[in-house]
C-alpha cells in the first residue's frame, strides 16, 4: 500500500493551509526567495510568540541549528557532550561535526527522557555541554539538569525537535535558563516548512556567533556597520561558516504553521487523551504524561508492549500495518547503531532502560488531520494486534 492508498493511514502526514500556500505563492511571485524578509518575520514571530525576550536565529534544519549552538558555546575537540541514547542520531553527531566526544546516558523508566542521577554520574573534567531531549514533547527533568549544569558549569543545549508546544515548570520550552533550544520544522514535527528549524537562545553572544556562523561567517554586525558608508558589494568574512540559512519560501509555511501550534497541539492532546482512553486496560503501557499543570507537545504517543504481552514488538507492528496502520519505533537507540556503538564500544548493558523500552516500544499515529474515526480505527487495531 503506498501513501495515497484511501485505505492506509499513513503514519505522519502535515497539516498545510490555503495560508501557507498563499504565502508561499506570493514568495515566489516576489522575486526573493531566500534567507529576506519572510525569515526575519518567522523571527520576530517566533520570538513574539514564546515570549521571555528571547531571540530567534532561523536555520534550514535542527540539525544545523543543534551544530551552531555546541559551536557558540565553545565545544571543540577534547570536549565531553553528555545526551541520552534514546534519541534520533542529530542530537548526538554535532558534537561529533566539532570534534568533541559524545557521551550516552541512560533514560529514566518514566520520562523516557535522559536521567539527570546519571548525568551527573558521567561529568568528567573535560564536560562541556548537556543536550537533553524532550522526548516526544514531554519535558525532561530540566529543573534537575539546569540545577546540574549550574553546579558544574556546564552548557545546556535543549533539542527541543519534539516539542513546540511544550512547558517545564510552567514556562514554554524554549525560555528557560538553558544556552540554547532548537526546534524542528522538519516534515513530519509539530509544526513544518518542509526542511527548517528555529535556535532560540537568550544569550546575545550565542545569538550573534549563530547568526554568523549560520551563513559563511559574514560578519552581520561589521556589514551593517558600514553598510551606509559602503556600497552594497561590502561584507567581511570572521570564520569559517557554514551554509544553514532558511529560505523565504519556507519561512513562508513557518509564518502560518507558528499561528496554528496551540490549535495543532489540541487536536493532537484530543487524540492522546482518546487513545489513553480507548487503550486503557489492553495491557499496553501508555506514553508518559507530563508533570500536572505542565503542557505536553504529543508529537509522538509512544506504547510499550506490557509484560504479559503475547506478540513482539516487531509481530505487533506487522499486524498494524496488515491492517492498514503505519507505525514506527522512537528510537532505535544509539548505542545499537554501529557508528555509535563501534566507536564508544557500547553495550546494551550500559543502558538497561532504553535498551528494555526499545525492545517493547512503538509509536501509534498522531496528527491533526486524523478524524476520530481515524484513532478509532487504530485503536481497534492495537486490540486485533495484541491477540
Ligand atoms: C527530527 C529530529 C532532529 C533533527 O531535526 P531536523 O530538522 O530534521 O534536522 C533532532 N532531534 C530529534 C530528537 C528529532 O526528532
Amino acid at each position: 500500500m503506498t501513501m495515497h492508498d484511501a485505505k492506509f493511514l499513513p503514519f505522519a502526514l502535515p497539516e498545510i493551509g490555503e495560508e501557507e500556500i498563499a504565502e508561499v505563492v506570493a514568495t515566489l511571485r516576489s522575486g526573493w526567495l531566500t534567507t529576506g524578509p519572510r525569515a526575519r518575520q518567522f523571527e520576530q514571530d517566533f520570538s513574539a510568540w514564546l515570549g521571555g525576550g528571547v531571540e530567534s536565529i532561523a536555520v534550514n534544519s535542527a540539525t544545523a541549528g543543534l551544530h551552531l549552538a555546541l559551536e557558540a558555546v565553545g565545544v571543540g575537540p577534547g570536549d565531553e557532550v553528555i545526551t541520552t541514547t534514546h534519541t534520533f542520531t542529530a542530537s548526538a553527531e554535532v558534537a561529533r561535526y566539532l570534534g568533541a566526544d559524545i557521551v550516552l546516558v541512560d533514560v529514566c523508566r518514566d520520562t523516557l527522557c535522559i536521567d539527570p542521577a546519571l548525568v551527573e554520574r558521567a561529568i568528567t573534567p573535560r564536560t562541556k555541554a548537556i543536550i537533553p531531549v524532550h522526548l516526544g514533547g514531554r519535558a525532561a527533568d530540566m529543573q534537575a539538569l539546569l540545577a546540574i549544569a549550574r553546579r558544574y558549569r556546564l552548557r545546556v543545549v535543549e533539542d527541543a525537535a519534539h516539542s513546540l508546544p511544550a512547558t517545564s515548570g510552567g514556562k514554554l520550552i524554549g525560555t528557560l535558563d538553558s544556552d540554547a533550544t532548537i526546534f524542528s520544522f522538519y516534515a513530519n514535527k509539530t509544526i513544518t516548512t518542509g526542511e527548517g528549524g528555529m535556535l532560540v537562545t537568550r544569550n546575545s553572544e550565542i545569538a550573534t556567533r549563530a547568526r554568523t556562523m549560520r551563513l559563511h561567517g559574514i560578519s552581520r554586525d561589521a556589514f551593517d556597520r558600514f553598510i551606509a558608508k559602503v556600497p552594497s558589494w561590502y561584507y567581511e568574512i570572521v570564520a569559517p561558516g557554514f551554509k544553514y540559512n532558511l529560505t523565504d519560501v519556507a519561512a513562508a509555511i513557518g509564518i502560518h504553521q507558528l499561528k496554528k501550534a496551540h490549535a495543532f497541539r489540541e487536536r493532537r492532546a484530543a487524540i492522546a487523551a482518546q487513545y489513553d482512553q480507548g487503550l486503557a486496560g489492553t495491557g499496553l503501557v501508555l506514553p508518559p504524561q507530563a508533570p500536572p499543570g505542565d503542557v505536553h507537545a504529543w508529537h509522538l504517543y509512544v506504547v510499550q508492549l506490557g509484560s504479559q504481552a503475547r506478540t513482539t514488538r516487531d509481530e505487533f507492528v506487522e499486524r498494524m500495518f496488515a491492517q492498514g496502520v503505519g507505525m514506527s519505533v522512537h528510537y532505535i537507540p544509539l548505542h545499537l547503531q554501529p557508528y555509535w556503538r563501534d566507536t564508544y564500544r557500547l553495550t546494551p548493558a550500559m543502558f538497561p532502560v532504553s535498551h528494555s523500552v526499545y525492545e517493547r516500544t512503538a509509536s501509534l499515529p498522531i496528527y491533526t488531520r486524523m478524524s476520530d474515526a481515524d484513532v478509532e480505527r487504530v485503536v481497534a487495531a492495537v486490540k486485533v494486534a495484541l491477540r
